[in-house]
């Protein structure tokens, strides 16, 4: 199933394009302004985006920014606007490809087709299911023996601090959203202690980060999450 996040204000243009997505079998999540959209991208991962520009609260473009910092999700703008400087606009901040509203639903749903097929991987996935020793330059993870090594020495983590990392590796580039970390961690009652997860993410910062203070591995998504880079 391909998944869409439809960010959209416009309540008719919402159900006009959920109804012709859920009849051609695409799962679909909606969301009516910026700061939600950025929520359900990080809780959701959705295939496709498709992103109107005028938002109550924010920039579209704002939108695909802060969509950009972490993930390649193909990002298809809806503009209502006929200025080609705001098409370049949202297209240098990392959109894929744009339809001008009104807009046609079969000419859309070829375009959304399009953006879906080519971030298909070349050559058979990520391979992040199948993944077993993660490396970086400072320190290597064994997710199968559940084990890190820094500098040829194993480094002593607790069960929750290799839980974590264990998450935050297992989805290596992309980022995990609070909520997540915290329920698949700690359980399904918890979601907004994101103190458990500022303490936590220092102490596996302080072992295994060469310079705890910037982060190279361990980033924060300042209000969403954490992504893990190698
Ligand atoms: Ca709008």
């Amino acid at each position: 199933m391909t998944r869409v996040l439809v960010v959209e204000d416009e309540p008719q243009i919402v159900r006009a394009l959920v109804i012709n997505l859920k009849a051609r079998k695409y799962e679909v999540d909606a969301a009516p302004d910026g700061a939600t959209a950025l929520q359900l991208a990080a809780a959701r991962h959705p295939d496709v985006v498709l992103l109107d520009l005028g938002l109550p609260d924010m920039d579209g473009v704002e939108v695909i920014r802060g969509l950009r910092g972490w993930t390649r999700v193909p990002i298809l703008v809806l503009s209502a606007r006929h200025t080609s400087d705001e098409k370049v606009e949202a297209l240098d901040a990392g959109a894929d490809d744009y339809v001008t509203k009104p807009f046609g639903m079969d000419e859309l749903l070829a375009r959304l087709r399009a953006a879906v097929r080519r971030a298909e991987p070349v050559g058979g996935g990520e391979g992040a299911d199948d993944l077993v020793t993660v490396e970086t330059e400072g320190f290597t993870v064994d997710l199968a023996a559940k084990k890190v090594n820094r500098d040829g020495r194993d480094v002593r983590l607790t069960p929750t601090e290799w839980h974590l990392l264990e998450v935050l590796v297992r989805n290596t580039g992309r980022l995990v959203s609070q909520k997540q970390l915290l329920q698949e961690v700690w359980g399904p009652s918890y979601g907004t202690e994101t103190n458990y997860l500022r303490v936590y993410m220092a102490q596996l910062r302080r072992k295994l980060e060469g310079d705890p203070s910037h982060p190279r591995h361990f980033i924060t998504e300042p209000g969403m999450g954490y992504r893990f880079e190698r």
